[in-house]
């Protein structure tokens, strides 16, 4: 046993390589992102195993399962966002017969530190009736990523993990264990499992439902959920899950007892520990991170008369992330006395894009080449650039999801709003706006595509695009977008009055044009010039 100081995200990786892990698949996403970088770096200082970038969570899924396929383990991770991309291979993957062991690590992010939405990742495994693992420490990070591996083989299913923002991005000791070796090449003995036509894919649902009561049977006694119930105090039981014990045991030692508790690690939610605890007490306050699941679980299983408290109640907020002062208000504990902080005013730092980004240069172009128009729309898409719907900017008036730019613009061309633009960066595009520019491609609507090619994947911290600039533009015009209204231009402010006609020009078009305005992103630039 050696211990070591990792982040929650490291300790997912490292928990994987010690399980015997063969390939590692992601797209970058915070608070994700840390675990493929750990395995990018193994990868490079060990030879193995495997880690790769991939265009999007959807093409990382359904390379996990090959190697799946071939016996071998495998794991893929993203952020909650993410698993929406990747829904689609993920819900089926539920009913194949996994054979080598399939680990999905979704990174959920309450508070939106860095997210446009907040969503709670154990719906989903429900969603596909599988097993959830939720950590509270780094320890359990590391513990339960290792156990996941065989849990998938034992019940042939992919097990998801499930983490929350402040355990990814916080560092512990960790103790870690011996390395497994990787497992040999060993194709899935019931390939017909991987082929879900209706008659195979109805047997299989048929199979994984029959299957529920033993998930059960293997949470209520899983070592992750533990119930200690307090013979001489009936008044109060906890239920935590993940992080929320962290900040319940915090404030333990000022309630003054200990009331009954049930922490829930592994789901499905173990019924029968939650029965037990409920039987035991009058009223249950529920601590968990993200939705109010096990709460909403509790309504439908337990006597109305009992009293439930959590976030549907008001006795926790709704939203955001949970933190100890939360906990202490919803256990009836008085606020804690900070320290008196002298009295200084911080100016207001608005997030804004680094002097000399090659964006703010594309943004002057785009601002002159659409003045005069009464009615212009541009639409973007979720990278640095987002940041130009902030003053000084204030170019663009969409952000929603990957890819949403190019098909918003499609869509606003269609109903009227003229001139249509949309602004998406090179990893985005890859990601998720080439589909939606065939369907454009295929209308020849009228609207202009230009793709912020900075060379990197900037906002998540510099991870490579799969495609460089001249493969995008050969990209494009395979999709079929007319040469003559494909160009290539340099971001920078000494070609802005050039950028500004071409621009102009392809919007004045009447049909589809794509520029693609390519300079290097400041930041990766200078990492290279520093190695
Ligand atoms: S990290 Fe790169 S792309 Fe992002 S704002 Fe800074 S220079 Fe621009």
């Amino acid at each position: 046993m050696t211990d070591m100081v990792l982040l929650g995200d490291e300790a997912v990786a490292l928990g994987a390589v010690h399980a015997g892990l063969t390939a590692a698949y992601a797209y970058p996403g915070t608070p994700s992102t840390e675990i493929l970088e750990y395995l990018v770096r193994y990868e490079k200082a060990h030879g193995a195993p495997k880690a790769a970038w991939c265009t999007n969570e959807k093409t990382a899924y359904e390379a996990a399962l090959g190697v799946s396929f071939a016996g071998r383990r495998t794991m893929t991770s993203m952020k909650h966002v993410g698993l929406n991309v990747a829904a689609d291979p993920f819900m089926n993957s539920a009913i194949v017969s996994i054979n080598g062991g399939l680990v999905v690590v979704v990174a959920d992010d309450p508070g939106m530190h860095s997210s446009q939405n907040e969503q709670d990742t154990r719906y989903y495994a429900d969603f596909a009736r599988i097993v959830c693992l939720e950590p509270a420490n780094q320890q359990e990070a590391y513990e339960m990523t290792r156990e996941a591996f065989d849990l998938s083989e034992r019940f042939h299913i992919p097990v998801l993990i499930r983490i929350v923002t402040r355990l990814a991005h916080s560092r512990a000791v960790v103790r870690v264990r011996d390395a497994r070796p990787q497992q040999p090449v060993r194709k899935a003995s019931e390939p017909s499992s991987w082929i879900l036509l209706p008659a195979n894919a109805r047997k299989q649902w048929h199979d994984l439902l029959a299957r529920q009561p033993t998930f059960l049977e293997w949470s209520e006694a899983s070592p992750f959920n533990h119930l200690r119930l307090n013979e001489d105090r009936r008044d109060l039981g906890v239920i935590t899950t993940g992080i929320g014990r962290n900040y319940y045991l915090e404030n333990l030692d000022e309630l003054g007892f200990q009331p009954s508790h049930l922490h829930i690690g592994a789901y499905p939610a173990p019924v029968e520990l939650v029965r037990r605890l409920v039987g035991h007490v009058g009223r249950v306050l529920v601590l968990e991170e993200g939705y109010p699941f096990v709460e909403r679980m509790l309504r439908g299983i337990v006597s109305p008369d009992l009293e439930i408290l959590g976030k549907e109640s008001g006795h926790v907020p709704p939203d955001g992330e949970l933190t100890p002062d939360i906990v202490r208000r919803s256990l009836g504990l008085k606020a804690r006395k900070g320290l008196d902080a002298p009295d200084i005013t911080l100016p207001n730092r608005p997030p804004q894009l680094c002097v000399g980004c090659p964006h703010a240069d594309s943004f002057d172009a785009i601002k002159l080449a659409l003045a005069g128009f009464a009615t212009p729309v541009v639409t973007s898409d979720i990278g640095c650039y987002t940041l130009g719907a902030l003053p000084p900017y204030s170019a663009v008036e969409s952000c929603v999801c990957m890819g949403a730019s190019v098909g918003m613009a499609k869509g606003a061309s269609d109903a009227g709003l003229r001139p249509a633009v949309a602004l998406i960066g090179d990893s985005t595009f890859l990601h998720s706006g080439v589909t939606p520019l065939m369907d454009a491609v295929a209308a020849d609507t009228d609207m202009t595509l230009i793709i912020l090619d900075n060379e990197t994947t900037a906002m998540t911290g510099g991870q490579p695009t799969i495609l460089p600039p001249t493969r995008i533009e050969k990209l494009v015009l395979g999709l079929g977008v007319a040469p003559a209204h494909c160009h290539v231009i340099t971001a920078h402010h000494r070609h802005t009055e050039a950028n500004r006609e071409i621009m102009r020009k392809e919007i004045e078009h009447t049909g589809l044009s794509v520029i693609i305005a390519v300079r290097e992103c400041i930041e990766t630039l200078k990492s290279k010039k520093k190695a």
